[in-house]
């Protein structure tokens, strides 16, 4: 009697799993039939509303800067898979406070594009290698991400990836929660009653702010030619706003033919640095899609910027002790707090580096470093070091005798708060970031951010600095001349 009383209670456990994994499929096949995902090869839709530049905030205090989108169109094929990325931007913000090359001019077409392991951009109808490189995966694996960021693409993403899903009352409503991993992240999603996906999480490792997620809400379901799609879709990365647009035409299985240009199948990857460029005795140019400086002082090395990653900070590094053998890299100058300029700070710090930034930003940085690493652990977090911040407050000298360089913060940017300069008294260098980019080529129309510019020319004229040459942490080599031809051509009365 108890033996058999034990198998039954076997054989009910054991039917049990499959029934459970039956309720999930069903759950999804619920979804996919709601949704309208099952036949859905391609998915275009339009729409108009806001977009934010990530990491490009005015300060701490501030959500990423925000900009109009007139006109938005993302395209998706979904076996490829394939996305493309289409949006018309203007200016928003007013005063324009923070990056993302404010204040616009005009209207800005972007056209971003991924296929398979290759990603490229748009420019004047042309494809171009990307300029910008994203700060956590890569950029195909971020631009792909887009197509899980939709209902569809959920959907079709947990039907292939096995997902998990239970029921839950959440304030007081009946809810399916889907969660699944794919080889690039970890995503949850929270369906309602009618099948329909209300919200969507992703997590991955950035370089800035440890384990972080890209979410997307979705609302206001309406029925289009067979599907069930939102009128508004919101997302958001790191916490704040990066997307929000109001959907007015969406069209399933369109012709969406997203070919990798021959250009771009054969581009090979861009190093992280070149090689060292010696600029005056003791100074040396670090290039690369962002540039650093690396000053040498009798006992110990001074790098300027850690832009973009911890993989383009190591190149640096190793590049610099290969230049510099047997001297530590005792201080890394930080010009300011924006993501691409941060990217690569920590990996100084597990060097043993002093963080050198403006005083301000230090408590914003341990605030941004404060959270776990645990999908995409760095040098920093595996030495176990706390990092060691020196702030700056008006300006800083480091001199031994041999070499002297001095800090200089200029405030009143509206880029940042808390931009700082260096200027190299004898060598009559000036380094700066982000206020005079050099354009590659003649400027057929003003550039974008001109009030900065003209803001940080002044602030230099005010120092007295006697500057030959100026090394932008964006650009090639200049000189305070080109910078006031720039501003005496395009904005002849706001200098003097
Ligand atoms: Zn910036």
């Amino acid at each position: 009697m108890k033996k058999t009383f034990a198998i039954v209670l076997a054989l009910a456990a054991v039917l049990s799993i499959p029934g459970r994994a039956q309720d999930g499929a069903a759950a999804l096949d619920a979804a996919a039939t709601a949704l309208g995902a099952a036949n859905l090869r391609t998915l275009e839709f339009s729409g108009w509303g806001y977009d934010y530049v990530f990491g490009q905030g005015y300060h701490g205090a501030y959500q990423w800067p925000r900009f109009n989108v007139p006109g938005f169109t993302m395209s998706l094929d979904f076996a490829t898979p394939a996305v493309r990325d289409d949006r018309r931007r203007a200016q928003l913000e007013n005063p324009p406070l923070g990056g993302g090359f404010q204040p616009l001019f005009g209207e800005q077409r972007q056209i971003w594009v991924a296929s398979g392991q290759y990603a490229w951009d748009v420019v004047g109808g042309n494809p171009v290698a990307p300029r910008i490189r994203d700060d956590r995966r890569g950029v195909t694996e971020g631009r792909l991400e887009q197509i899980t960021l939709t209902p569809q693409g959920f959907i079709k993403a947990a039907l292939a990836n096995k997902a998990t899903v239970k029921t839950d009352t959440i304030r007081g409503a009946r809810k399916t929660l889907v969660s699944f991993t794919t080889p690039a992240a970890r995503y949850e999603g929270t369906l309602n009653d009618q099948h329909l996906v209300e919200r969507v999480q992703g997590w991955f490792g950035h370089v800035v702010l440890g384990d972080t997620t890209i979410e997307a809400a979705f609302s206001d379901y309406r029925d289009v030619s067979g599907l069930k799609f939102p009128a508004h879709i919101v997302q958001w990365e790191g916490g704040y706003p990066l997307l929000d647009i109001n959907v007015t035409e969406v069209r399933p299985n369109a012709a969406v033919t997203i070919d990798v240009p021959a250009s771009i199948r054969a581009a090979k990857p861009a190093p992280e640095t070149g090689a060292l460029e010696r600029l005056a005795d003791g100074v040396w140019l670090v290039p690369g899609y962002a540039n650093s400086v690396a000053v040498e002082f009798r006992d110990h090395v001074a790098v300027i910027e850690a832009p973009e990653t911890e993989a383009h900070s190591v190149a640096v590094i190793d590049a610099v002790k290969k230049t510099i053998p047997g001297k530590p890299i005792r201080y890394l100058i930080n010009t300011h707090s924006h993501f691409d300029h941060i990217g690569g700070l920590r990996t100084y710090a597990a060097e043993g580096a002093t963080i050198v930034t403006h005083r301000d930003n230090i408590p914003y940085f341990q605030q941004l470093w404060a959270g776990t690493r645990t999908i995409a652990p760095d040098r920093l977090a595996r030495s176990g070091r706390t990092p060691v911040f020196e702030g700056v407050l008006g300006s800083r000298l480091m001199t031994d005798g041999s070499k002297t360089l001095v800090i200089y913060h200029y405030p009143g940017n509206m880029h940042n708060p808390t931009l700082l300069m260096v200027y190299l008294p004898r060598e009559k260098i000036l380094v700066e970031a982000d206020s005079f980019s050099p354009p590659a080529g003649p400027l057929t129309s003003p550039p974008n951010a001109i009030p900065n510019l003209i803001h940080w020319y002044e602030a230099v004229q005010r120092l007295k600095l006697d500057v030959e040459q100026v090394v932008p942490i964006h650009g090639g080599l200049t000189t305070m001349d080109a910078a006031r031809q720039i501003i005496e051509r395009f904005s002849p009365n706001q200098t003097n």
